[in-house]
């Protein structure tokens, strides 16, 4: 059986970016149904017992309901672990490989945040590592780099119900604002 993660932060924290109330929605609701609906499809199949990543790879093409949820539940897991009350900056290690592969923090940001914004309709915008660079890859509805032979390092909800209720149809808004809460300790702890 797989749980919903608590937050590791108090819901209040980002107003005005991401309000009590999306976490309510968004953690409580919309990430709470992922996970019970994953237990649910799970118990009718051979696949209980496996590890997240396992049950994404495993489903993906052959099962949606499966691959949604379980997808769904690793993206948004994710997605809170990118999150920080205090922001800051890259480290050392990092900083070096955004300058690398995107000459500038500013241009990495700016890159981003224009996938982000110009995705269309539901999903994700990624940075992960592919072939020891950095890559921006937009994802899809549930789509997600876990099962994938890349290593996922940060990731922005570009879903309508990330930002519905703060910033209504703004969703360059809800992106700028989010440079200021990235939890940059997470994403380079990623990089192993
Ligand atoms: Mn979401």
């Amino acid at each position: 059986m797989f749980e919903l993660p608590e937050l590791a932060f108090e819901k209040d924290s980002f107003a005005p970016w991401t309000s009590a109330e999306t976490f309510d929605y968004h953690h409580g609701k919309h990430h709470a149904g992922y996970v019970k609906k994953l237990n649910a499809a799970l118990e009718d199949s051979d696949l209980a017992g496996y590890s997240l990543k396992e049950v994404i790879a495993a489903s993906r093409g052959e099962n949606n309901k499966i691959f949604n949820s379980a997808a769904q539940h690793f993206n948004h897991s994710f997605f809170w672990n990118c999150l920080s009350v205090d922001g800051g900056a890259p480290g050392p290690k990092l900083a070096e490989m955004i300058d690398r592969d995107f000459e500038s923090l500013a241009s990495f940001k700016e890159q981003f945040s224009a996938l982000a914004a110009t995705h269309f309709g539901s999903g994700w915008a990624w940075l992960i590592v592919e072939n020891d660079k950095l890559v921006l890859r937009g994802y899809h509805d549930a789509d997600t780099p876990a099962d994938g032979d890349v290593t996922p390092l940060l990731t922005l909800d570009v879903w309508e119900h990330a930002y519905y209720i703060d910033h209504r149809n703004n969703r360059a808004g809800f992106i700028e604002g989010f440079w200021a809460h990235v939890n940059w300790g997470f994403v380079e702890e990623q990089l192993g």
